[in-house]
């Protein structure tokens, strides 16, 4: 849809292969979460694709830190340097479908093949396939060279909720993490339902045969909802308070799963000799840890929209191969960034989030990561100019240690006292 408005806005000739109608979308089962951060809904917006101005903007992040017994270890809040947005995608295909149609482009309804795609790259300049990661298997070859895993690392739960507590937990106002690092990750989004709108969305990330890996035999929205309410009794008890009284907004907004991520060659040959380009998830599918999936999407779009324009044509295999390698010398941030959250944070990783709980010019800065995954390059991921980007911002040692002290006098004091801690960030 991005791709399609942007190059319609370029005066291209667009035809959109769909194999759902604008209704279909909206009677689909949930979708998910899709939060695109600040450049990407700016983009969208650009492209006149923001439909939904009532929609809440997340505008800031709180992270907690949980123990294995349930306490907060500490936590970092911040803003985002721009808002992030989460619409429905139901609500976002559907009227992008129309919205494209009313542009111009033709827009035709039907499962696209493999010899539907000979046929139509026959009769036009070029066919890019967004298919997503479960359609058009095996079109993309797998790049060992760029991908990491040969397995998923988190089992994935996905639900819609309305009816929270907002009041028991006023931080909900904007978006929560809540991290047991080694056993599960929850992601608390503020979402417009399709039904329900103002929603959260919550994500749920669990370590394979860890204590939180219990949705494996979830069938229903209610069921997946009465298993986190569970967990979140167990390991996060500072969320329990805020999620008891939720419901799920309808009973299919939610999805269990797992994904291997994977990145592909971006050029498929068909049968015949004639070839096609991919885009998102098709060629790049990264684990949702980092939420950079459609957002990758809608940079892809923007990139490749911007650079079929420029050339023209034509659009040889090679010169899309190269032109993809050239948006993969930044494209490759967001897959590092995912592959990097799913491994265990390292000490140096740990010291920064120490700082960024106290400091909330560092805590900025690490949220920009989900904008730009560039913006995290080396400093997040390598321990000298970790310690650098520490120094840099005069947080020494010595500081180090007595945030670290700060940390276990706040938990001793949880435990004696059972008060959670769980405060925000001071500059
Ligand atoms: C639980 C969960 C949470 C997530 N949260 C986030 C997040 O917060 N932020 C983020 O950036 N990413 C997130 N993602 C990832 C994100 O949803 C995807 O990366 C993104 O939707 C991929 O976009 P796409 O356009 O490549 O494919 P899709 O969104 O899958 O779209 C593919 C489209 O093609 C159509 N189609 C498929 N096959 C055919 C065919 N053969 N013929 C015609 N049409 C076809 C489908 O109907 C669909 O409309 C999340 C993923 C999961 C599983």
């Amino acid at each position: 849809m991005v791709l399609s408005a942007a190059l319609l806005r370029a005066g291209w000739r667009v035809s959109l292969y769909s194999d759902r109608t604008p209704e279909d979308h909206l009677g689909d089962r949930g979708r998910p979460t899709a939060c695109l951060f600040g450049d990407q809904v700016e983009y969208e917006a650009e492209l006149g694709l923001d439909f939904w101005p009532e929609a809440s903007r997340m505008r800031r992040i709180h992270l907690d830190l949980f123990t294995d017994d349930g306490a907060v270890a500490f936590s970092v809040d911040a803003p985002l340097r721009k808002p992030a947005l989460a619409v429905d995608q139901r609500l976002k295909f559907s009227s992008g479908l129309r919205e494209v149609e009313a542009r111009g482009a033709e827009v035709v309804i039907g499962t696209v093949g493999l010899d539907d795609l000979d046929r139509l790259a026959a009769s036009h300049d070029l066919v890019v396939v967004t298919a997503g990661h479960k359609s058009l298997r095996g079109l993309f070859e797998r790049d060992d060279a760029r991908s990491v895993h040969t397995a998923p690392q988190r089992k994935l739960f996905m639900i819609n909720v309305h009816g929270y507590d907002l009041a028991a937990r006023p931080e909900h106002r904007e978006g929560v993490f809540s991290f047991l690092p080694g056993t599960i990750e929850v992601f608390w989004i503020p979402f417009h339902d399709k039904d329900a709108g103002e929603s959260r969305s919550i994500v749920v990330e669990v370590a394979p045969g860890g204590k939180a890996d219990r949705f494996g035999d979830v069938t229903s929205a209610d069921e997946g909802l009465d298993v986190l309410k569970g967990i979140v009794d167990e390991l996060l008890p500072h969320e329990s308070a805020f999620l008891r009284p939720a419901r799920p907004t309808s009973p299919v907004t939610w999805i269990k799963g797992e994904i291997t991520p994977v990145v592909r060659k971006p050029v498929g040959v068909l049968p015949s000799g004639r070839h096609v380009l991919g885009l998102g998830d098709a060629v790049v599918l990264n684990d949702p840890l980092a939420g950079q999936g459609a957002n990758n999407a809608t940079r892809m779009a923007r990139f490749f929209a911007d650079e079929l324009t420029r050339h023209g044509g034509p659009f040889t295999a090679s010169w899309l191969t190269e032109r993809f390698d050239r948006w993969w010398e930044r494209g490759h941030y967001a897959s590092d960034f995912s592959n990097g959250l799913l491994a265990p944070l390292t000490d140096a990783q740990k010291e920064v989030m120490l700082a960024a709980s106290r400091r909330e010019d560092i805590a900025e800065q690490l949220w920009e990561g989900f904008n730009d995954p560039s913006s995290l390059f080396p400093w997040f991921f390598e321990e000298t100019a970790t310690r650098e980007f520490l120094a840099r911002r005069d947080v020494g040692r010595l500081d180090v240690l007595r945030y670290k002290l700060g940390v276990g006098a706040g938990l001793l004091s949880q435990k004696l006292f059972r008060r959670p801690v769980g405060g925000t960030a001071t500059t």
